[in-house]
């Protein structure tokens, strides 16, 4: 029996499934679904670096996969299939993808990730059309789309991690667990659909070959076929014969749909009627008022007119989702002043302890007015960092979301309140004069604060217990959250000391021998802040960092295998970084190794590119790219240079003295 009547549309057709795992087998078996499986020869070594978010890496991969086996087939298969499908899972934690584990210790790596912790599974989807064309060429058209599941795990013990390590089941399975068996057991809850998290999002993909094969082709009106995904569109979006055309320019002019926006510069949508609304999180355009929709790409969306009429390009009308990005960016600095006002404000905290509170209670709690605080709630939950349900008096009662628990409170493990509170105190003033910055090509301490500053760390921020404080809480904020990505980015075992220079509260150098059991790491910094870095010693105190005062650009480096230098390099000039690196190699033999973790330029990210703009208005320094890194370093006797995009706020890049 066929429940589901797309399904049966396909009973004619050769649908090949180019994936051997045999979850995805029986979920589609399991759904009345006849089909070849050809496994892809695709390997799936994307540098998960080139994309902006994890969800695209699943699509593209998914991609990959499916035009490989669509391509190969007529050659290899003889026979050319109607349609392949292509699936790539990951699961992803604070900011990290995780696939499939190499060995136990990477299970054990990506589970006590995921211990206690929500995380979301992605399943990247592609659906490639195969038309046979008279001259033996075979065009393709290509679907693709995403679904988000969020899981939290419980926590786990030692014991429980490697039983279920031991019992062989993690070892295939992204992230390292498979939620159908044992898995289950160290899941507390499930939101989303519950076979996206086994492997394929049964229920999105049936109504993606809905709007396939039911929608478009049922559609008599022109318009309609003009724009919309169907076989006789005549907005082609033929990917080629396979002769013609490689992968990534073929992922270019793919068809995408809910969900898959910015792989790719066309932005798909959905399209309901003449009214259209942006849905911010996924770029995608929804009609509030219906459940019918289309599928068509948002190029043909003018912003207000009904369907058909012109496109917005040029000296026309702009389009919708250009117009919501350029606002969305004007917006940018309103977003970040409301975040940094509430998190100075105490209301993160104070809705934690007091959940369910409403404006006026929180206003008079944070001795605010109403008014006010009314507005900055509403900010708030329209940037998903409240939540607020209506009583029936029509008071409406805050209370944190998730984002807000994981980092907005004071004592939570992953607060970012400290780098938070710096950005509103002392990284706001500084960017409030950026074109001066542009301008004058350095930093704008005396715009800012009055005081010319040639070396902020000892004029500026050291002159005054409070601000050095606030600038160690806020170092030590962000090596928290992204420390444990930073140092469990290479193999170190062959590294027994290392010396983190500007190592602050020691909170990389403790994440450092957290990962590395063998590993004892040498804390190097100014002696006003080795004086205050006990103020930040752990619970579980390590007797494997110890710090020692000094200033790296005059005093004798400690001596170890491997030099960590996170966030340091980028606060100076290229003068300065060579003096470093100088002194460096010069207390190096040959396999030591340099760290660097920093927000490595690469000309996508808005992150890194924003962190440079940032550094130009406090120091002297900017961010710089791998090529700049290890060109620099092969100066002084460096090689051999690996880069992991950590996708946390730091990347991470060795060196090796040859
Ligand atoms: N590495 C830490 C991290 O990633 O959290 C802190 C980075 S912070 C941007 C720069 C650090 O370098 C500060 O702790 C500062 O005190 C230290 N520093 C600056 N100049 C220094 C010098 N001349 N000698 C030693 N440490 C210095």
């Amino acid at each position: 029996m066929v429940l589901n009547p797309v399904i049966s549309k396909l009973a004619n057709k050769l649908v090949v499934l180019a994936s051997a795992s045999p979850r995805r087998l029986e979920i589609l078996r399991n759904a009345g679904l006849q089909f070849e499986v050809v496994p892809s020869w695709f390997k799936e070594t994307l540098d998960k670096g080139l994309f902006n978010a994890p969800y695209e890496y699943a699509v593209e991969t998914a991609k990959q996969k499916a035009l490989e086996v669509a391509r190969r087939m007529p050659f290899k298969h003889l026979k050319t299939p109607d349609i392949v499908i292509g699936a790539d899972t990951i699961v992803t934690v604070d900011g990290m993808i995780l696939e499939k584990p190499v060995n136990k210790n990477d299970a054990y790596r990506m589970l006590s990730s995921l211990s206690g912790k929500e995380h979301s599974v992605f399943t990247g989807v592609a659906i490639v059309l195969c038309h046979d064309k008279e001259n033996e060429e075979v065009d393709y058209q290509l679907i693709d789309f995403y679904e988000e599941t969020k899981v939290k795990f419980a926590d786990l013990s030692e014991s429980m991690l490697w039983e279920y390590i031991n019992s062989g089941e993690p070892m295939d399975k992204a992230g390292g667990y498979g939620i159908q068996a044992l898995g289950g057991m160290l899941v507390e809850y499930v939101h989303g659909d519950f076979l996206n998290v086994v492997g394929f999002p049964l229920n999105h993909f049936c109504k993606q070959l809905d709007l396939i094969y039911n929608r478009s082709t049922s559609s008599s009106d022109s318009e309609s076929s003009s724009v919309c995904l169907s076989e006789s569109g005549t907005r082609s979006n033929s990917l080629g014969s396979p002769a013609k055309h490689n992968a990534s320019s073929s992922s270019r002019q793919s068809n995408h749909t809910k969900n898959s926006p910015s792989a790719s510069p066309v932005h798909k949508v959905k399209r309901t009627g003449s009214d259209f609304e942006v849905d911010e999180s996924s770029w995608t355009l929804v009609n509030s008022s219906s459940n019918q929709t289309d599928i068509c790409e948002a190029d043909t969306l003018p912003l207000t007119t009904s369907r058909g009429q012109g496109t917005a390009h040029g000296d026309s009308e702009p389009k919708r989702e250009d117009l919501q990005r350029i606002i969305e960016l004007m917006d940018g600095f309103k977003a970040s002043k409301a975040l940094f006002t509430a998190s100075q404000m105490s209301v993160f905290d104070l809705l934690q302890s007091r959940p369910g509170l409403d404006a006026a209670q929180v206003a008079q709690e944070i001795k605010a007015s109403v008014k006010g605080t009314e507005c900055l709630l509403e900010a708030c939950a329209s940037l998903g960092l409240l939540k607020s349900k209506e009583q029936t008096c029509q008071k409406l009662l805050y209370e944190n979301t998730d984002l807000a628990t994981r980092f907005l409170l004071s004592d939570a493990p992953s607060s970012l309140l400290g780098y938070i509170q710096h950005c509103n105190i002392t990284v706001w003033p500084l960017f409030s004069h950026l074109e001066s910055a542009v301008r004058e090509g350095t930093n704008q301490h005396e715009k800012a604060f009055g005081k010319k500053s040639k070396d902020m760390f000892q004029d500026t921020i050291y002159y005054n217990q409070d601000v050095k404080l606030r600038f160690m809480k806020a170092m030590h904020s962000i090596a928290n959250v992204t420390g444990r990505a930073v140092a469990t980015a290479f193999d170190l075992s062959s590294f027994k000391t290392a010396c983190d220079l500007g190592g602050c509260t020691g909170a990389m150098a403790y994440e450092f021998t957290k990962a590395h059991p063998e590993l004892s790491v040498t804390v190097f910094d100014l002696p006003a802040v080795v004086d205050m870095s006990e103020h930040f010693t752990p619970l579980h105190r390590d007797d494997r960092v110890s710090f020692v005062a000094g200033d790296f650009f005059k005093d004798e480096l400690p001596k170890a295998d491997l030099y960590i230098l996170a966030r340091i390099l980028h606060d100076w000039s290229d003068e300065k970084v060579h003096i470093l690196l100088k002194k460096i190699s010069d207390a190096c033999t040959p396999g030591c190794a340099v760290l660097i973790a920093e927000a490595m330029l690469d000309g996508r990210r808005p992150h890194s590119a924003l962190q440079s703009l940032s550094m130009l208005a406090q120091t002297e320094g900017k961010e710089r790219t791998e090529r700049q890194y290890a060109d620099m370093l092969s100066k002084h006797g460096f090689g051999d240079t690996r880069v992991v995009h950590t996708r946390n706020f730091l990347d991470a890049f060795i060196s090796v003295k040859i």
